[in-house]
């Protein structure tokens, strides 16, 4: 059976439901996240990676959005981890906390004046871009949203009408996945995903001024590298047209993992496989995620009766 977390209580996944005046149904006035449960096969065991800094990053949405709801992170862990349990999955999951205005109104009202409600769910959720097949991407004619129309650091519901048009254009010309560019030029990220380098032995990646989200599996890569490869990251302004000579190049997000760029714009990049780089990142990640490192457990929480939220 699949559950729901709905309004204070836990209820079957097909009894969750909103009506149709629901205001963030029509405005977009959401806050949601994506975490996964990556599931350990040796040890029979699903770990919640990094539970405890997407429901920061979910309040912090909510804080703009002002959406109130009566949960702190600690709350928020508790309530995930139960849900997770009740479920009883042993397979790879997705987990999608949503916070919205959940009021039946019909206008263009202050945020203030709307009543909150939070729902969250998860679903059985496999690879979402090739882990292996280096993913085919071109530079998109839409924008990234910038700070000054709707904040993109959180995952506000409205922002991803911008993904979405770009994720739609891209694939209807034939490639996989988007890289999109800020209002002056600079590559900001996918429509899912950020975007990383490899240059001359470091990691170069568009810093947060690019209107990026500030991206879980990023600063999780971050770490790695600098940990494990002495790989120093470097945050900086990337043009567009640098991206075509980098050695190699890769995407981060909760839902791609760490997925190999081939191509972008049809120009190879390296020589369009998996780079070495990626390569041993891609293997150090997955370990990770799975709760196989002992140095990073506490990014994975373990779902089960003794489970408690890692921080
Ligand atoms: N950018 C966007 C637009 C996203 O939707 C995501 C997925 N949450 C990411 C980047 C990657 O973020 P994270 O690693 O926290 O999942």
């Amino acid at each position: 059976m699949t559950y729901a977390f709905m309004n204070g209580e836990f209820m079957p996944l097909d009894q969750a439901k909103v009506g149709v005046m629901t205001h963030a149904l029509h405005y977009g006035t959401s806050v949601f996240e994506g975490i996964r449960g990556n599931w350990n096969e040796e040890q029979g065991k699903l770990y919640v990676f990094r539970l405890r800094e997407h429901c920061e990053r979910l309040l912090q949405g909510c804080k703009i959005m002002r959406i109130a709801i009566p949960y702190s992170a600690d709350d928020l862990c508790a309530i995930i981890l139960e849900l997770v349990e009740r479920c009883g999955y042993q397979q790879d999951i997705y987990i999608r906390p949503l916070a919205f205005k959940g009021e039946e109104r019909i206008a263009v009202l202050k945020l203030q004046d709307l009543s909150d409600s939070l729902c969250v769910l998860t679903i059985p959720f496999g690879a979402y871009l090739d882990p292996e097949g280096a993913a085919q991407c071109c530079t998109s004619s839409w924008r990234r949203m910038e700070d000054t129309m709707i904040p993109p650091r959180t995952k506000i519901g409205g922002l991803y009408v911008n993904s979405i048009l770009a994720k739609t254009e891209a694939t209807l010309a034939g490639f996989d996945e988007a890289i999109l560019l800020t209002q002056d030029g600079f590559v900001s990220e996918g429509t899912g995903e950020n975007i990383f380098t490899v240059l001359d032995g470091k990691l170069v990646t568009p810093a947060l001024s690019s209107n990026i989200l500030s991206g879980i599996t990023r600063d999780a890569v971050i770490q790695i590298a600098a940990n494990e490869l002495g790989l120093e990251t470097v945050e900086r302004g990337i043009r567009r047209s640098e991206l075509y000579n980098m050695d190699e190049c890769f995407l981060t997000g909760t839902a791609a993992h760490l997925t190999p760029v081939g191509s972008i714009d049809n120009i190879m990049i390296g020589d369009g496989s998996m780079g070495p780089v990626t390569r041993q990142m891609q293997n150090l990640y997955f370990d990770v995620i799975r709760g196989k490192v002992p140095r990073y457990l506490h990014w994975c929480s373990p779902v089960g009766a003794t489970a408690k939220a890692a921080s």
